[in-house]
């Protein structure tokens, strides 16, 4: 089983902990507030009260054995630059740093982190391109300038067939899997729209308006799909 060690549980760290954990990752859970480690006793698999500056502290909690190691620590930036030196130095095959600024990130890289998140950043941008495309209900950037979306099927696409469309010759993108949105109703009689069972298209199959486009291609290409 995959283990991570998630050093410094403020919010943050304590939800990737969490959500880790719920998927089924052993996860160690490490930070040097004990009324903290005391908060999320009962929700990890391990935590720990310790300073990661404190090379021997991280030894004697095999941290060096974890596959993945993310320092999660955010005001503390030399703490957390510390952390990262010591952890590449025992040995640890992947540490994901959060960083709080480019230059933080910057600096993060030069000491060896293997991978640099700024998560302010992150979801800043992911919620801009949401709203300036509101007809978008999700999507992934693949590589600089390559991304899949989830669509809504355009009402100019209902009742036609992919291969009619001939999506990747007008528009240069390609639908790579197709879900049907349906609507439920819970308990207290208020209708919810889920996410149906994803399916890959077929080029035969016809679309219909509850229909959601998982679709790929540059940006530039996504654009141009049909947004009304
Ligand atoms: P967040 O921004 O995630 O809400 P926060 O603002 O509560 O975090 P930060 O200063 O960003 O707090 O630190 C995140 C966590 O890292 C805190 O719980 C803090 O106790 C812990 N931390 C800071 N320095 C160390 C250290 N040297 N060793 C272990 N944990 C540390």
């Amino acid at each position: 089983m995959q283990q991570i060690a998630v050093i410094g549980l403020g919010r943050f760290g304590t939800v990737l902990a969490q959500t880790l954990h719920e998927s089924g990752v052993q996860v160690l859970g490490i930070d040097n507030s004990v009324s903290r480690v005391n908060d999320l006793g009962d929700e990890l698999d391990r935590v720990v009260a310790l300073d990661s500056t404190d090379r021997s502290a991280l030894a004697s909690q095999a941290v060096d054995e974890v596959d993945v190691a993310v320092v999660a620590i955010g005001e503390a930036f030399e703490a957390a630059l510390l952390t990262t030196v010591i952890l590449k130095k025992m040995g640890v095959a992947k540490v994901i740093c959060r960083a709080q600024t480019p230059y933080h990130a910057e600096i993060f890289k030069q000491v060896g982190a293997d991978e640099v998140i700024q998560p302010e950043v992150q979801a800043g941008s992911h919620l801009a391109r949401r709203l300036a495309h509101p007809k978008i209900d999700d999507f992934v950037t693949l590589s600089e300038g390559f991304a899949i979306i989830e669509i809504r099927t355009p009402a100019q696409f209902v009742g036609k067939a992919l291969k009619d469309l001939a999506l990747r010759t007008t528009y240069d993108v390609n639908v790579v899997a197709v879900r049907p949105k349906t609507v439920v109703q819970d308990g207290d009689g208020e209708r919810r729209e889920v996410a149906g069972a994803i399916a890959i298209p077929r080029p035969s199959d016809m679309l219909t308006a509850d229909d959601v486009l998982v679709v790929i291609g540059s940006e530039e290409s996504l654009a141009r799909l049909p947004k009304e």
